[in-house]
Order: structure tokens, then C-alpha cells, then sequence
């Protein structure tokens, strides 16, 4: 009797916990490790813009990118999409890779599942316009359950999360651009994450927009001299579809994705 009830408060809620949240968090980890480990075989380094397009800091962005010819992956928020339409057809219009961040950023462990699920939903429709149903989908927060994940499988698309974090983001002191840059540059590359939203206050291009580009520049300008391909996220696992391409641990590969 004591076991049975033992097996009720705690076990039964304790599986459900590790099935719904755990296994979920221990995909994304590592996800993560496996794209940080193909970055440096492949020599690449991946540029991600996550929750615009901000009316503001997107045009400076895609200027920036355009000027030195460089194609990033922007993960906007349906929601902000909708506001902000016009920076959003730039984006595609200037051939950069657009994918799925979800319609209001929800933390998919802070929410009812149904809530999590809706807003994935919503975030694709409302982004259809400019991305495929099954175009990439990168969780808010990079938190998954058992339940988002298995209906971004049943669309068809993939999770993707990222390597570096910029700490664009961060509470508090933002870090500084060369500590950034240093550590993604000497780690051969990586999947960064950035964002371009707009930000309140500083007038009109607050310091973390500042930051958002002397991050981008530095990253581009470093990898030309570090030997590193800049590439879409897309293309980057494309490149890991092809058998020929993948990493035999030490291989060649990386002379082989070099360009000529
Ligand atoms: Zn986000």
C-alpha cells in the first residue's frame, strides 16, 4: 500500500517530468554539441538573427550584411513579422535564409502544452508568406517538451538551436565584441546567436544595437583572415546530408569545403 503510494506521488510524476522535459533537453544538448562538432569539420561559421525584424536595427543589418556579401538565417516571431512586414520582404528579397521562431516567443516549459503548440502553429501561418511549412524551426529560448517537439517532426521541419550564444541578450554589462568573436573564431567556427529586434531607449540605435553589428562586422572580417566559410544554417546541413561530406572524424574533409 505505503509503495503503491509512493509509486504515485513520486515516481509516476517524476517519469512524466523526465519524458516531457528531460529527454527533450537532453536532444537539444546534444543537437547542439553535434552542429558545434560539424562546424568545425566544415570550417563554417552561421549567422543567426533571432525575434525581428525590428524596424530599426534589420535595414542596418541587411546593409552590413549586403556590403560584404555575406547570407545570414533570421528566425523572426510571427508576431513581429505582421508589424513589420516591409523589413521582413527585404530579408527575402536580399536572399537570406528565413525560418521559424514561433508567433510571441513561448517558453514551451512555461506554458500549457496546448499553449505551446498554438503558438508554433500561429508562427508558421503567420510567417507563410515568406517561409515554407517546413522551413527550420528554432524553439524560443531553445526550450523544447515532448509535445513541441513531436509537432515540429509531424510538419516536417527541424529544431535547430546554436553554438554561440553573443549574450546580446544578457542581463546586466554586455561582454565585450573581441571576448565574443575570440572565443567563436578560436572554437574553428559555429552557429552564433544574435538578435534584431528593436530595442527601447539609446535614441536612435541603442548600444545593443551597436553591439548586434560590431559583432556581425568583426565575425565577417575575422573569418575572411581565419580561413572560415560563412554559410546559411540551411546550407550547413545540407553539406551534412552528403555522405561524401561528412566528417570520418579527422578526415580531409576540411580541404574539401574549402572553396577554390
Ligand atoms: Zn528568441
Amino acid at each position: 500500500m505505503i509503495v503503491d503510494l509512493l509509486i504515485a506521488l513520486i515516481l509516476v510524476p517524476a517519469m512524466s517530468i523526465a519524458a516531457v522535459i528531460l529527454v527533450p533537453f537532453a536532444y537539444a544538448k546534444c543537437s547542439a554539441l553535434a552542429l558545434a562538432r560539424w562546424c568545425r569539420h566544415a570550417r563554417a561559421l552561421v549567422l543567426t538573427y533571432d525575434d525581428g525584424p525590428g524596424e530599426t536595427l534589420t535595414p542596418q543589418l541587411l546593409a552590413l550584411l549586403r556590403r560584404h556579401q555575406v547570407k545570414a538565417t533570421f528566425f523572426p516571431l510571427g508576431r513581429s513579422a505582421v508589424q513589420h512586414p516591409d523589413a521582413l520582404d527585404q530579408v527575402a528579397k536580399e536572399g537570406h535564409e528565413l525560418a521559424c521562431h514561433g508567433n510571441r516567443h513561448c517558453h514551451s516549459w512555461k506554458v500549457w502544452p496546448r499553449e505551446a503548440l498554438q503558438d508554433i502553429e500561429q508562427g508558421y501561418a503567420s510567417l507563410a508568406r515568406w517561409m515554407p511549412a517546413t522551413a527550420l524551426f528554432r524553439p524560443p529560448y531553445g526550450k523544447i517538451t515532448l509535445f513541441t517537439w513531436l509537432a515540429v517532426v509531424k510538419r516536417k521541419a527541424r529544431i535547430v538551436w546554436w553554438t554561440h550564444d553573443s549574450g546580446d541578450t544578457c542581463a546586466g554589462t554586455l561582454p565585450t565584441v573581441e571576448s565574443v568573436v575570440d572565443g567563436i573564431i578560436q572554437d574553428g567556427g559555429g552557429v552564433v546567436l544574435l538578435h534584431d529586434f528593436d530595442r527601447k531607449g539609446g535614441g536612435a540605435n541603442p548600444p545593443r544595437h551597436q553591439f548586434v553589428l560590431d559583432v556581425t562586422r568583426r565575425l565577417i572580417e575575422r573569418a575572411a583572415s581565419s580561413d572560415l566559410k560563412i554559410m546559411t544554417l540551411g546550407d550547413l546541413l545540407e553539406l551534412r546530408r552528403q555522405p561524401r561530406l561528412r566528417p570520418a572524424r579527422d578526415s580531409a574533409l576540411t580541404n574539401i569545403l574549402q572553396p577554390p
